[in-house]
Parts: structure tokens; C-alpha cells; sequence
């Protein structure tokens, strides 16, 4: 008599089985990080050289200060030229020529999500509207 598939023993999956899943998803999400980055590399530098008006609309609505962490200039791979202090600052080498995508990251809030937590502005939803003085 066949048996059905519900009154198998359930076969309970190895520590090396579960391991190896663990690294597989661990490898899935790095990659789709490193898409993300790729992909947020490529709309910054578009946005910063060709879509000005965008850009300036995006930073009216960014607060906060730069931390000088350098998580930015470690997207999808560490930049030549930024130098790193033991106090976990950095600096740019190149500060005064720096590009423009340097200049003015993060653009918008979905930047915030290429450097894990790391930076230190954050965006409101809505330009703030002053109120005129009675
Ligand atoms: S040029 Fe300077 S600001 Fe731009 S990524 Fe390199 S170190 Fe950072
Ligand atoms: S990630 Fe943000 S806080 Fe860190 S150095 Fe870049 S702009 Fe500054």
C-alpha cells in the first residue's frame, strides 16, 4: 500500500544542510546588496551630473550632518583616496577636487540604504513651509 506523503517521518535536515542555506542566503542577500550599491552608484552619478533640478529639490528636504564615518566612499569598493584615522574619522584625499557625487551624498533617502546605517542625514518627507511673521 502506497503511503501518503503527510504520514512520512519528517526528515530533519543536517547541521552542514542547514549551515550551507545559511551561507546560500547570506551569499543571495551580499549580492542584492552589491546590486543595490551598483545600481545606487550609477543613479547618483546620473542625477549629480544631468538632473540638477532633481538634485536640488531631493536636498531641500535632507537634514542632519555628515559624521565623516567614510561609509560613502566604501560602496562597492574602498576609494584610493580616502584616509582613515584612528579616532574611526576619515578623510578625503582629495577634498578640495572631490567629485560631485562625493560633494553632495547622500541625494535622496534611498542612498541611506548603500551604507547599512552608517551615515548621519536623514530626510523629511515635505519641504517645511514657514509661516509668514504677523
Ligand atoms: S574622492 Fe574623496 S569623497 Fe570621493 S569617494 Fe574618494 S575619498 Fe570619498
Ligand atoms: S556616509 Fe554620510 S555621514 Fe558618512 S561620510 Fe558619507 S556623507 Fe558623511
Amino acid at each position: 500500500m502506497k503511503q501518503s506523503r503527510k504520514s512520512l517521518p519528517k526528515r530533519h535536515s543536517s547541521l552542514e544542510e542547514r549551515l550551507s542555506r545559511a551561507r546560500r542566503s547570506r551569499a543571495v542577500a551580499d549580492a542584492k546588496f552589491r546590486a543595490r550599491q551598483a545600481q545606487g552608484k550609477l543613479r547618483r552619478f546620473v542625477s549629480a551630473n544631468f538632473r540638477k533640478d532633481e538634485v536640488i529639490a531631493s536636498l531641500a528636504l535632507r537634514r542632519g550632518e555628515c559624521n565623516r564615518c567614510g561609509a560613502c566612499c566604501e560602496i562597492l569598493f574602498k576609494c584610493p583616496f580616502l584616509k582613515k584615522h584612528k579616532d574611526g574619522t576619515t578623510t578625503c584625499g582629495i577634498y578640495e577636487d572631490r567629485p560631485n557625487v562625493c560633494r553632495l551624498f547622500p541625494i535622496d533617502k534611498r542612498d541611506l540604504q548603500e551604507v547599512n546605517g552608517s551615515c548621519s542625514f536623514y530626510f523629511i518627507e515635505k519641504p517645511v513651509k514657514l509661516e509668514k511673521a504677523s
